[in-house]
C-alpha cells in the first residue's frame, strides 16, 4: 500500500514511529509537508503537486496537522479524500474537532458528560455566568489555546469577573467551566483506534498545578479504564466521527467528564506509559479499511 503520512517534521516521535511501523508491515511510506503541497482543482483530475512534482497513487493518508495550520491542512487532507485516499482523520472531522465550543456541543447532544460551560459574548453578565457554573472556583478557557496555555483557574468571584472581563476587552473568545475537584490536578488520556480503547494513561500535574498537560511539567502512567470511562471515551470518538482520537477526560463524582477530543493525539507520552505499540495498531485500522 502506498501511505502517506502528513507532517511538517520528520523528525516527531509520532512520525518516525509511524514511519518505522508502515515500513514493517511492508508499505511504500513517505512522509509529506503538508503546507508545500500545491492544490490542483480541475474538472474531474483533482491532483497534488508536491515541491514541483505531480504526487503519484496514494491508498492512505494519516494526517498530522498542527492547530495553526488547520485551514491549509484540513484543504490538503480534503484534496487527497477528492482523490478517492483513505484518511485516518476526515478533513470534517479534524475541523470540528479544533472547535472547542462546537465540539463540546456535539458531545452534549450525544449524551457524554462534560462539566458544565458556558459561552458568553456578553461580559458586563459576568455574575451570572458565574452562578450558572456553580459559583467559584471554576475554570476559564480561551478557545484558541492548546497544551494548557490559556487555561485560567479562578478561586474566587472577583478574580473571575476580572480575568473574564479582561479577556473580552481582547476580543478574546472563552468559555467558563465548573471546576472539578475531585480530579485533584489529574485527567486521563484514552487513545481510540477505530472505536476501541487500544491504551491508557492518567496524567498528574506537578505539585500546585491542576493542569495535567505533559506540556505544563505533568506525568504520565498507565492506567485500567472503568467500563464507564471506556464508554465515554468510544462514543466521544464515535460523536466526533474520528477513527483516530485521544480523548480527555476528568474522574468527577459523577462519573467521567469529557475535556476535549484531540484529532491528532501524540503517540510518545501514550506509548511510553502504556509500552503498546500504538502506532502499529493505526497501520493495521488502515490496512482494514482500504
Ligand atoms: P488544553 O486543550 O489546552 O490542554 P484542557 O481543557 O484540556 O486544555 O485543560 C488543560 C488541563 O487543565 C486538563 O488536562 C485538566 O488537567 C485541567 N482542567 C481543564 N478543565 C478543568 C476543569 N473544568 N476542572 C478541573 N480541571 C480542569
Ligand atoms: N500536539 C498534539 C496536537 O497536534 C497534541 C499532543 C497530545 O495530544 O498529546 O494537537
Amino acid at each position: 500500500m502506498n501511505i502517506k503520512i502528513l507532517s511538517r517534521n520528520t523528525d516527531l516521535y509520532s512520525t518516525k514511529r509511524l514511519v518505522e511501523a508502515a515500513e514493517k508491515r511492508k508499505h511504500n511510506v513517505e512522509v509529506i509537508d503538508h503546507l508545500k503541497c500545491d492544490l490542483v482543482i480541475e474538472r474531474r483530475k483533482p491532483s497534488i503537486v508536491y515541491k514541483g512534482e505531480v504526487l503519484s497513487d496514494t491508498d492512505a493518508i494519516i494526517p498530522r496537522i498542527g492547530a495553526s495550520v488547520t485551514f491549509y491542512g484540513t484543504a490538503v487532507v480534503r484534496q487527497f479524500e477528492m482523490m478517492g485516499a483513505f484518511t485516518t482523520v476526515d478533513s470534517e472531522a479534524l475541523v470540528r474537532s479544533r472547535d472547542k465550543l462546537r465540539s463540546l456541543q456535539v458531545l452534549s447532544r450525544a449524551k457524554i458528560g462534560l462539566p458544565k460551560t458556558v459561552f458568553t459574548n456578553y461580559s458586563r453578565e459576568t455574575e451570572s455566568v458565574i452562578k450558572q457554573v456553580g459559583g467559584t472556583p471554576l475554570v476559564i478557557k480561551l478557545l484558541e489555546g492548546t497544551q494548557g496555555l490559556g487555561v485560567v483557574l479562578a478561586e474566587t468571584k472577583n478574580a473571575a469577573k476580572s480575568v473574564i472581563e479582561a479577556f473580552n476587552g481582547l476580543k478574546a473568545r472563552v468559555i467558563v467551566q465548573e471546576f472539578i475537584k475531585e480530579a485533584k490536578g489529574a485527567d486521563i488520556r484514552a487513545f481510540v483506534v477505530d472505536g476501541h480503547v487500544v491504551g491508557a494513561m492518567k496524567r498528574q500535574g506537578k505539585e500546585g498545578e491542576f493542569r495535567s498537560n505533559l506540556h505544563q511539567g505533568g506525568s504520565a502512567e498507565v492506567i485500567e479504564l472503568s467500563d464507564e470511562e471506556e464508554i465515554a471515551a468510544v462514543k466521544a470518538a464515535k460523536a466526533m466521527r474520528l477513527g483516530v482520537a485521544g480523548v480527555d477526560m476528568l474522574q468527577s463524582s459523577r462519573g467521567p467528564l469529557i475535556l476535549e477530543v484531540n484529532s491528532s493525539p501524540g503517540l510518545e507520552g501514550i506509548e511510553r506509559a502504556t509500552g503498546k505499540d500504538i502506532a502499529k495498531t493505526i497501520i493495521r485500522f488502515i490496512e482494514k479499511h482500504v
